[in-house]
């Protein structure tokens, strides 16, 4: 095919134990998707239907330096497990939406805080705050045929050091069969889209210098620095 303009590239994250890449194709994120974190943000976590929000592929940021980003003077860290859908579909069963996973990623959902309350306040979409560029870093993903598909498992952030979230994959309100299927009645689902989970409490703002180290058990883990 020819094109008028070069075309972009295809934003890819590495894959544990091949040279070969995973395409990322669409990134949705879940809301509150941990009771202490809806908490700490002033909601009620009892079970409402999940909410979704996205960001573009080309946030995907595979690399150990995270550039502080412009229009903000608080970023804040959000430590995820990341789910990388391998095969599409809508209307997905529960039952059968773990065919539906090629392989899991430790990544973060980081935010420009103020601008996204801005928007919360003022009944705006969430771009400016949740989908600018660099926004989703994220680990090589771990093929779901090496460890499986985990539903427990510590998911911890440090900065510095210092343990500042922490919470585990059990406590995940809606499950991740449940996620895929939800959100496959809303979007068809293609092969390469990633869904970034939900983060529990402790999210906190990041300066240039700081060290992130993330882990998710079971699964991997991810390492930054603030520049
Ligand atoms: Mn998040």
């Amino acid at each position: 095919m020819e094109f008028v303009i070069p075309a972009p590239p295809i934003p890819s994250l590495p894959v544990e134990g091949t040279s070969a890449r995973f395409p990322v194709a669409r990134i949705f994120c879940v809301g509150r998707n941990y009771a202490e974190h809806a908490r700490e943000m002033g909601h009620d976590p009892n079970r409402e239907p999940p909410f979704f929000f996205m960001k573009p592929n080309t946030a995907i940021l595979d690399g150990r330096d995270f550039p502080y980003p412009a229009q903000t003077k608080d970023v804040h860290h959000e430590m995820e497990l990341v789910v990388a859908i391998g095969k599409g579909g809508a209307n997905i069963p529960e039952a059968q939406a773990l065919a539906h996973v090629y392989g899991y990623a430790a990544g973060l959902d980081m935010t420009r805080r103020d601008l996204q309350s801005e928007a919360k306040k003022a009944g705006r979409p969430w771009d400016t705050g949740k989908a600018f560029d660099h926004s989703a870093p994220c680990a090589a993903i771990v093929p779901a045929a090496r460890i499986g598909h985990p539903a427990r498992g510590a998911v911890v952030l440090e900065v510095n050091g210092e343990v500042k979230q922490k919470g585990d994959l059990a406590e995940l309100i809606w499950k991740i069969p449940e996620m895929i299927a939800y959100l496959s009645t809303l979007f068809e689902l293609k092969a390469g889209d990633l869904i970034f989970t939900g983060t529990p409490a402790g999210v906190g703002p990041v300066r240039k210098g700081d060290v992130l180290k993330g882990s998710v058990a079971g699964v991997g883990t991810i390492a930054l620095r603030i520049v």
